[in-house]
């Protein structure tokens, strides 16, 4: 098995409420339907990562009465030796979905804004033999567990989002490598073109290896003065929820189990590609064997 990808990352409860428009101020308003189920973009990442056959251990934290979440990223074949148990409620989405299919999300952060250094410390201690320690920005310690990992010799691995301002002042110079879609690179950069935003990505952080996702246009990787270019497959998309969540987690469990740069990007727009076809996050990440089935 390869070396365990630590993930520091949120695990939400989503609420997702079909509505025919969403609520109005002042107004109360029926919902068609409720679905529960878990998310994140942390625990997705894992999910994928574990799907794509990498070992990852989440490192994470959910009140008390949701153990069911725990026991799924279990089933899933991600390690969870690592998440705690607590007072605080689980991190959670209130999620409006209206009749032409757009949404609105309240998110409360919860459990994943009281994460303690100590255990960032720990878990990177005891997993020394760790490929890497990935992060998203739904947790709190971002700055944190980035100089722990840092200082233990561990690689980072950013995924930015939901991107905020205070992204821009981490040493991401620091980085092994930056996951970005169009909107967090043009966020951090300034800039919109998307030959300035890699230029400009380029130009500040020389040594990182630069992934950029283009929605439907595909992916691009920028390393050691080379680019690389990956074309989307054509497919119809029925819901893009977690796409870049499955990009992340195919990319990087490929390029630790030792594939190429190239075919690691390959694997991962191949995976993202199918989870557009599905509707969900999690539910719709694909596992190796339905990718060499599509592909045959
Ligand atoms: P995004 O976060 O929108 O950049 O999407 C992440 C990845 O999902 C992209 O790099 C693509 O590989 C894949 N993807 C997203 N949207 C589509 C689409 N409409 N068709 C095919 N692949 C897609």
């Amino acid at each position: 098995m390869s070396r365990p990808i630590i993930n520091i990352g949120s695990i939400n409860i989503d609420y997702v409420y079909r509505v025919p428009h969403f609520v109005q101020p002042g107004e109360t308003l029926a919902s068609q339907t409720l679905s529960k189920g878990l998310g994140g973009k942390g625990a997705n990442q894992s999910v994928a990562i574990a799907a794509a056959g990498g070992h990852v251990q989440h490192v994470g934290q959910v009140h008390q009465s949701d153990v069911w979440a725990v026991e799924q990223l279990t089933a899933a074949g991600v390690g969870t030796d690592a998440i705690q148990l607590s007072s605080e409620a689980s991190g959670h989405a209130i999620i409006q979905v209206d009749d032409a299919g757009e949404n609105a999300i309240v998110l409360h952060g919860g459990a994943n804004q009281t994460l303690k250094p100590d255990t960032v410390s720990s878990v990177l201690t005891q997993h020394s033999e760790a490929a890497c320690l990935l992060l998203q920005n739904e947790c709190n310690l971002l700055a944190d567990s980035f100089a722990i990992a840092h200082e233990l010799g561990v690689a980072v691995v950013l995924n930015p989002a939901p991107m905020t301002q205070d992204i821009i002042d981490l040493p991401l110079h620091l980085l092994d490598t930056l996951i970005v879609n169009q909107g967090e690179a043009q966020g951090l950069t300034g800039e919109i073109a998307i030959d300035d935003v890699v230029r400009t990505l380029r130009d500040r952080l020389p040594n990182t290896r630069l992934v950029i996702t283009l929605g439907a246009q595909g992916a691009l990787l920028a390393h050691s003065g080379k680019i690389l270019e990956c074309a989307a497959e054509h497919v119809t998309a029925v819901d893009t929820t977690g796409a870049g969540d499955t990009f992340v987690g195919y990319f990087l469990a490929g390029v630790v189990a030792g594939l190429s740069d190239q075919d690691s990007l390959a694997r991962a727009c191949l995976a993202s590609a199918i989870a557009v076809t599905r509707s969900g996050a999690i539910s719709s990440i694909p596992t190796l064997d339905e990718l060499s089935r599509y592909k045959n």
